[in-house]
């Protein structure tokens, strides 16, 4: 078969979008993910920004060093459940099944899970009972929601009349696919609009959560603009630890640390270390 013919062939079966997709993937992976996160490390370290990682369990387990390394630098690993699969194709059993699984993985890498943020941010009605049997202490994900990501401070979700012991946190939609990949925005413009909903977030005393995957921010052009987004918080007032800390410091005080006025967390998830285990994914769910 010709090559145009090839392509047309995957075209046909995948859309136009995917063959753009997997090669823009293949280029981001060519940073490997160590100097990723060296990258990260590094932007935020001189700045004393914490950052929450999300990680799949099954890719985690592959590179316990890495995620080890995330802990050691004093950041937070959160689960992003066992697969990289949609929580509501699941049925009720396995969802919670994937959940426990994760949970399990970390437990034996020897590293504390506090929160979650469900692949692709697809949640179910069920999956606050799930996160409230499992003690998990945060969410990242459930506040994506158009009616909780305007939300300015945690929040409880409704279970049977209780509110939920989990703290929810509602996640702005400035997310870095959004910025890089749909708006084209250079490394300027994204530290020009995370500073920006950073200031309107400081006037509410409140929380502001992004995601920001490494795999696009810990790119060298775009580490910088991590340093710079938390350099202009802090010179807001901001306080920028782990979600973990926020969540316990905000639960006992009902203020934040110290004398910030507001609190801003980064996180980004970790879905695949190398485009191996990207093509995998994909190639998999495309046949299901
Ligand atoms: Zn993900």
């Amino acid at each position: 078969m010709s090559r145009l013919g090839y392509l047309g062939q995957l075209s046909k079966r995948w859309g136009t979008r995917a063959p753009k997709q997997l090669y823009h993937m293949m280029r981001l992976h060519r940073t490997s993910f160590s100097t990723i996160l060296r990258n990260m490390f590094e932007a935020l370290e001189d700045v004393d920004g914490k950052f929450a990682f999300p990680t799949i369990a099954a890719i985690a387990k592959m590179r316990p060093d890495l995620v080890r390394e995330i802990v050691e630098r004093g950041h937070e690993v959160a689960s992003h459940g066992y697969n990289h699969v949609r929580y509501p194709t699941l049925s009720p059993k396995a969802r919670e099944k994937d959940f426990a699984l994760s949970l399990q993985v970390y437990k034996k890498l020897g590293i504390k899970i506090e929160g979650f943020r469900a692949p692709y941010d697809n949640y179910t009605p069920d999956m606050p009972v799930i996160l409230e049997k499992y003690g998990l202490m945060w969410d990242g994900g459930f506040g994506y929601q158009a009616e909780h990501r305007d939300r300015t401070h945690f929040f409880r979700v409704d279970l049977d009349g209780t509110p939920s012991k989990v703290t929810y946190i509602p996640l702005n939609i400035w997310s870095d696919d959004l910025m890089i990949d749909s708006k084209g925005m250079a490394p300027k413009s994204v530290t020009k609009t995370l500073n920006e909903t950073v200031l309107d977030a400081s006037k509410k005393g409140g929380v502001i959560m992004f995601d920001l995957h490494p795999i696009r921010m810990g790119q060298p052009e775009f580490a910088i603009c991590l340093r710079e987004v938390v350099e202009y918080a802090h010179g807001l007032g901001a306080w920028c630890p782990t979600p973990s800390e926020a969540v316990k410091y905000w639960n006992s005080h009902n203020t934040w640390k110290g004398d910030s006025s507001f609190c801003l967390l980064l996180t980004g998830d970790i879905d695949n270390w190398v485009f191996s285990d990207y093509l995998r994914r994909v190639l998999w769910k495309r046949q299901m």
